[in-house]
């Protein structure tokens, strides 16, 4: 297989040098620069995880002594493949692994529908296609005082408080499931994958009630103690896993959780890990 086009611009490679790296000169000079350190034990480990043919992804592993080797034979490999969104975004995490933080970062955010951006009082959120249209209509019931939309040209993008982070994330979830996005915080930038949210969930975070990350428990001192939490995803997943079903009952009038005492001590500890609070 020999890379018939640029695959950050998508141009077709005219001249051999161009063809043999996978990019043009001008695409090289603009994004070529490594930025980060490289983690090579990382770069090796998602390309094992790739869902690429096998002689692939051994020789890509047998340039895993020269970082410089590794990420030209994988950027190499995302020209070969620059149609397919998956598989670029795939070499760009081991780019990114590389070191080459530029390079991944400009590869994902032309192929992913979902950009994130925070900033110090603010979360930018542009989406393109999919279910863009259902996400705003969820955004609208956000607070007006919390949202605004703002443009720069030619791309029109969600601007929110940025207490309203977790919400947004799970409305995106909810619209553009097991997709990944483009993460940026504090000037890095990051593919992660939006964890699936149901409806229902969707449901409790749009409630005008909802007040941020809150957790309080109330001991009784009877068999079980009640825990009361705001919305969170993942906190609620994990304490699914951890306790076991005949040991909590979620009280759907009180909105609490029924926990078994001697599940206190993970109960707490889940808390802590979750929302930052010692109970
Ligand atoms: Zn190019």
């Amino acid at each position: 297989m020999n890379p018939t086009h640029c695959c950050i611009c998508r141009r077709r490679l005219e001249d051999f040098a161009s063809k043999e790296q996978g990019f043009g000169r001008t695409c090289g000079e603009r994004y070529l620069s490594a930025q980060g350190t490289p983690d090579v034990e990382a770069a090796v480990g998602l390309i094992v995880a790739a869902d690429w043919p096998l002689e692939q992804i051994h020789a890509l592993v047998a340039s895993r002594n020269d970082v410089t080797a590794l990420t030209q034979a994988v950027t190499y490999w995302a020209s070969c493949n620059y149609e397919d969104k998956n598989a670029v975004i795939a070499c760009a995490k081991v780019l990114y692994a590389c070191g080459r933080t530029h390079l991944a970062t400009k590869l994902v955010a032309d192929r992913v529908r979902v950009h994130v951006t925070c900033h110090k009082v603010t979360v930018m959120v542009h989406t393109t296609g999919g279910h863009s249209n259902e996400f705003a209509i969820d955004a609208k019931r956000l607070p007006s005082s919390d949202r605004t939309m703002a443009s720069n040209g030619q791309t029109r993008y969600w601007v929110f408080d940025l207490v309203r982070k977790d919400q947004v994330l799970v409305l995106l979830g909810h619209w553009f499931p097991d997709e990944p996005f483009l993460m940026q915080e504090e000037g890095l930038s990051d593919l992660r994958v939006l964890p699936r949210t149901p409806r229902v969930d969707v449901e409790q975070i749009l409630d005008p009630g909802f007040v941020g990350k809150q957790v309080g428990l109330e001991d009784a001192g009877g068999t079980y103690v009640v825990l009361r939490n705001t919305f969170h995803g993942t906190f609620t997943k994990e304490l699914k896993a951890t306790i076991p079903d005949d040991k909590r009952r979620w009280d759907v009038a009180r909105k609490a959780w029924h926990i078994d005492r001697g599940f206190l001590p993970a109960v707490k500890n889940l808390v802590l890990r979750h929302f930052g609070v010692v109970l």
